[in-house]
């Protein structure tokens, strides 16, 4: 069993805990030989500081991980040892590390109590085939030296912690070692790093420089801190830079918690030129590793800051679902293009209830065939029935109004995409106005046969005039058309079945929610879906999403890539473990509602802790947490 269990996961982010206790100790600090232990440190390590080519030949040095007392009877342990180590310092000579590596691997693989035993692994040796062998241990931390080596190479940073996260499991911890500015750990958690030291608090305030979060000052002239080590008879400029670091860790840890890390990375890598463009790199080279490992269920606050934004993994997963998953109404033959509102969700803002008073006027028919589509920045297209998921009623941009030539063409595609699905003789009612939503709509303009017609083209949407030709154009347009007043299902059921598309697979909401199905409750209370009296699914309200019930959810199997296969016939406790995985489905992303199967039956329902590909990667610990089970019949 591993020493560390994935509790929260976003990215190659991770908050590790405990196994057995879940108490959490990563992203988190390792002191170097300090020996008055305060609280804000993950781990204690015993090695003279600084490290010495000398201290090769040592015997065993210790780490102690700190721990509450009262849990003491339940740890798994708390002392690690690194055995047969060359603790390589940062500025150990590579020909040195080359040849002592395949010995050291020897005598590692043949020591005891692997489970307890810390790996160094130098940065140039991950592609050492014999490294597999330690990674099918029990070892739970690796020391990852010389990491250092690489911060000005945007490419190489990149592809070095890429590759090493999708080898590794995500119970194995990395210890970046040395000293490091806690301006740039955000971006290096992000990418799977889980534990600094305070070594950098010793260089610098050897130095006379004084910290803080994002910069370095000379002791001499920098902003007054008010910390008690600062303001106190004595002040101590170590405890004062050391406080920063784990200042900087415990935001860090807030932030991945509350789902709210991204935005932190985003901001944070402006810090250092070459983080921002290793940011950018990842974004566009890796987008999918890192949006397979982000949560799509959540409430948490999305805040765009700025064009960063715009490829983030869980902004490039919405607009990949809207293109794949979404089918709009069948019965629906005329579109409506309409402005974002900075209110969420956009029915409740102002302009959306003009928008809809003028749709209304034009009569109630004109709802049986009309699909609404919002256009904004940065999810680019939002069909109405989505209005309420996560992250479209969640999220955040600086009102600019300006619209960048990427995100104008990222839009049309997707606007293309999601039109080629209706008839082809939809009418399309632009009633968008100026920048880039004429940019956009001029840019699909091009390329689409639909009969396109502007109602906003020469004053804002909200105005009377354009709001009146809102109205005037729907009913000339309902006066061509035949519409069959006994076709369409309520709104109620089509967003439903839109959602269940959305966040299951494309079909599901249609077979899940035929027309018959009763919907109980009301807005902001969850929903109830009922079909044949049997309640069948919840949606609820929080996250726009839709929770189901084991039976029902069998319907959809064929539909869904939202399954764990199961070893056993029943499920007993309340988490799924990872021995009893056979095999999780590589869509799964953390906080999914998955279906946990055996023999082609659904015998349970749960909350995804971490992404598919990372169970089925796993070993020991837990992977998921049970939501419904099927009761055995006995
Ligand atoms: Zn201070």
């Amino acid at each position: 069993m591993r020493f560390f269990q994935p509790i929260r996961q976003i990215g190659y982010a991770r908050t590790l805990a405990e196994t057995r206790t879940h108490f959490p100790l990563s992203p988190g600090m390792i002191s170097i030989n300090q020996l008055e232990i305060t609280e804000g440190y993950a781990a204690v390590i015993y090695v003279p500081f600084p490290p010495k080519f000398d201290d090769i030949t040592k015997p065993d040095y210790s780490l102690d991980w700190i721990l509450p007392e009262d849990k003491m009877d339940k740890y798994h342990s708390t002392k690690f040892q690194l055995t047969e180590q060359p603790f390589y310092p940062p500025f150990a000579d590579e020909s040195f590390i080359v040849n002592d590596f395949e010995n050291y691997l020897d005598r590692f693989l043949t020591s005891s109590k692997l489970e307890t035993a810390i790996f160094t692994l130098p940065i140039s040796q991950i592609n050492n085939p014999r490294f597999k062998e330690i990674m099918e241990t029990e070892c739970s931390l690796y020391i990852l030296s010389g990491l250092t080596s690489l911060f000005s190479n945007q490419r190489r940073i990149t592809e070095t912690l890429v590759q090493l996260r999708e080898m590794l499991s995500p119970d194995i911890a990395l210890y970046a070692p040395g000293p490091i500015s806690p301006s740039l750990y955000s971006f290096l958690v992000y990418m799977g790093i889980d534990f600094f030291d305070n070594s950098f608090a010793h260089y610098v305030s050897k130095n006379g420089y004084f910290l803080t979060e994002d910069q370095v000052y000379r002791q001499s002239i920098h902003p007054k801190c008010y910390c008690p080590h600062c303001i106190g008879l004595e002040p101590n400029l170590f405890k004062h830079n050391e406080m920063v670091i784990k200042n900087t860790l415990s935001r860090i840890r807030y932030s991945i918690e509350r789902g709210i890390f991204r935005a932190q990375v985003e901001k944070d890598v402006h810090n250092n030129v070459s983080f921002a463009a290793a940011l950018k790199r990842v974004d566009t080279h890796f987008n999918e590793n890192l949006r397979r490992r982000t949560p799509m269920i959540s409430s948490s606050p999305v805040k765009c800051i700025g064009e960063e934004s715009f490829d983030r993994p869980l902004i490039t997963e919405y607009r990949e679902r809207v293109r794949d998953r979404y089918k709009p109404d069948p019965n629906s033959n005329l579109v409506i293009l309409l402005p974002c509102s900075a209110r969420k969700p956009y029915s409740f803002s102002r302009t959306h209830k003009f928008f809809h008073k003028a749709m209304r006027n034009a009569g109630k028919g004109v709802f049986k065939s009309l699909t609404e589509l919002i256009i904004t920045s940065p999810l680019s297209v939002v069909p109405r029935e989505l209005e309420d998921i996560y992250p479209v009623k969640y999220y955040d941009i600086p009102v600019s109004g300006g619209w960048s030539e990427k995100e104008v063409k990222v839009t049309a595609e997707l606007l293309n995409d999601v039109l080629s699905h209706f008839p082809k003789d939809t009418v399309i009612v632009n009633h968008t106005h100026g920048g880039g939503y004429e940019d956009i709509v001029e840019k699909f303009r091009t390329t689409s046969s639909f009969d396109i017609r502007d109602t906003a083209k020469d004053a804002s949407p909200t105005s009377e005039k354009s709001l009146q030709r809102l109205t005037d154009t729907l009913i000339e347009i309902q006066q061509t058309k035949e519409t069959d007043e006994q076709k369409g299902i309520s709104s109620k059921i089509r967003k439903i079945q839109a959602v269940a598309d959305f966040e299951y697979g494309l079909g599901a909401g249609e077979i899940l929610f035929p027309y018959s199905v009763r919907i109980k409750g009301k807005y902001p209370r969850d929903q109830h879906v009922y079909k044949d009296k049997e309640h069948i699914a919840t949606y609820v309200t929080k996250s726009g999403y839709l929770s189901l019930f084991p039976k029902p959810a069998n319907l959809i199997l064929s539909k869904t890539e939202n399954i764990l296969e199961f070893g056993a016939e029943r499920v007993s406790g309340s988490n799924i473990y990872a021995p009893g995985v056979v095999h999780a489905n590589t869509r799964i992303q953390p906080n999914d509602e998955i279906f946990i199967v055996h023999e082609n039956r659904i015998i349970a329902t749960a909350t995804a802790l971490v992404s598919g590909i990372d169970m089925n990667k796993m070993t020991s610990g837990i992977v998921a947490e049970v939501k419904k089970k099927v009761r055995s019949k006995k």
